[in-house]
């Protein structure tokens, strides 16, 4: 059993850690502090590009390197589930790995865990009170702008969601995931942040650096509530404005209109895993006879064609999974709102199964774990639908 199953025993605390001359800082330190005592033997971080224009995920040995690396980075170019899986995805290797993830990125590894794409075997998860992230473009235009406006929205105790991704000014989920250890920083007093315990493995991390956990986290807790109340009304709101683009075929047809049907958001989707996509492979290409056809039964056929076909089969593919991360509509050339309609009917589809995506690793994937007992309720619906024709 993999150790992030195991729930810390007893009251939640936390261990105060001073903050030296920023919250990355900090945290750097701290990765650097572990690696030496051997907590772990690599740590997968973002490190911003030669360019300065991105960031990339580098496993880094060598502690020296992470002098570039930026655990709390303001954008995300590579969803930090996706760079999990292609280390991992083979099997759990020799490394001990420690791999720092916003909440969102969290929770897709533990629906990859699940789905057999990501081994956690020999990987700590950390994590963050997660301030959201910038979109590409608007960073992309002037990064050093980009920073300064990033690192200014959550310094202190109010944070300023107003650049953020859309999806990440409604993540009500920002907070503590399913992970080993958690940095809280959300309303950090006196240049002190909290360091968390979420597992028995982040336990032992504590112990191998002689860091005791006794502060109380009431305080933390109660700021995180309030910042959780304020994105679930940004949420109901977003979803309020969502629902008429997706309701009916027509809404369909207009909202994915300027659809290019250039997979890009598909390609960067954390939980769109699939080695050999229908929609990428021949089967899904047709004769020029049949597309004739088609033009003929309708009238005229657009192309590239089949686009509510490759957006309702995403939908139904990975709705279950689905964890908002925003990576879609990052990656959109034409600026359709994709991870905000994807939350929506996410959202829908994993409430009508009481299900939460990397809420808990022992909790099984609705679709991929039958009862036999719901066997039989298909069966006597395939019955029913028999005698009535
Ligand atoms: S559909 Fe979009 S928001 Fe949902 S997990 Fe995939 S990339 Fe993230
Ligand atoms: S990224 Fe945008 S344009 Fe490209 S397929 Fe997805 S929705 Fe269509």
């Amino acid at each position: 059993m993999n150790a992030v199953e195991k729930e810390s025993s007893g009251v939640k605390k936390g261990a105060m850690i001073s903050v030296d001359e920023s919250i990355q800082e900090t945290i750097l330190n701290f990765f650097k502090e572990a690696l030496e005592k051997k907590c772990f033997d690599a740590a997968l971080i973002p490190v911003r590009v030669p360019a300065g224009d991105s960031y990339s995920w580098i496993l880094i040995q060598d502690k020296s390197l992470l002098k570039d690396a930026n655990p709390i980075s303001p954008i995300m170019p590579v969803q930090g589930a996706k760079a999990l899986s292609s280390l991992t995805r083979k099997g759990k290797g020799d490394l001990k790995i420690a791999a720092i993830m916003r909440p969102c990125e969290i929770r897709a590894a533990i629906e990859l865990f699940k789905l057999e794409q990501i081994n956690l075997d020999n990987v700590f998860l950390f994590s963050f009170d997660c301030p959201g992230a910038l979109p590409l473009l608007d960073y992309i235009e002037d990064p050093e702008k980009g920073e300064k406006i990033f690192n200014s929205s959550y310094a202190g105790n109010i944070w300023n969601d107003e650049p953020m991704k859309p999806v990440c000014k409604m993540c009500d989920n920002f907070s503590i995931p399913n992970c080993d250890l958690h940095f809280g920083i959300l309303g950090f007093k006196e240049n002190n942040l909290l360091l968390i315990p979420n597992s028995t493995k982040g336990e032992s991390i504590l112990k191998k650096m002689g860091i005791a956990s006794e502060k109380n986290l009431s305080d933390w807790e109660k700021k995180v509530d309030e910042v959780r109340k304020k994105k679930e009304k940004i949420k109901k709101e977003t979803y309020h404005n969502i629902q008429p683009m997706v309701e009916g075929l027509d809404s369909l047809l207009k909202t994915f209109a300027n659809c290019i049907a250039c997979h890009n958001c598909m390609s960067v989707c954390p939980i769109c895993y699939c080695r050999q996509c229908y929609f990428d492979s021949e089967v899904s290409k047709f004769t020029s006879e049949n597309y004739l056809l088609r033009a003929e039964k309708r009238g005229g056929l657009r192309f590239p064609s089949d686009i509510i076909l490759f957006q309702s089969g995403r939908m139904s593919h990975m709705s279950l999974s689905c964890v908002s991360c925003g990576m879609c509509e990052d990656a959109c050339p034409v600026s359709i709102p994709v991870a905000q309609i994807f939350s929506y009917v996410a959202d829908k589809t994993q409430k009508a199964f009481e299900y939460q995506p990397g809420r808990n690793i022992g909790e099984p994937l609705p679709l991929k774990d039958y009862k036999e007992e719901e066997l039989q309720e298909i069966k006597e619906l395939v019955k029913d639908f028999v005698s009535q024709e």
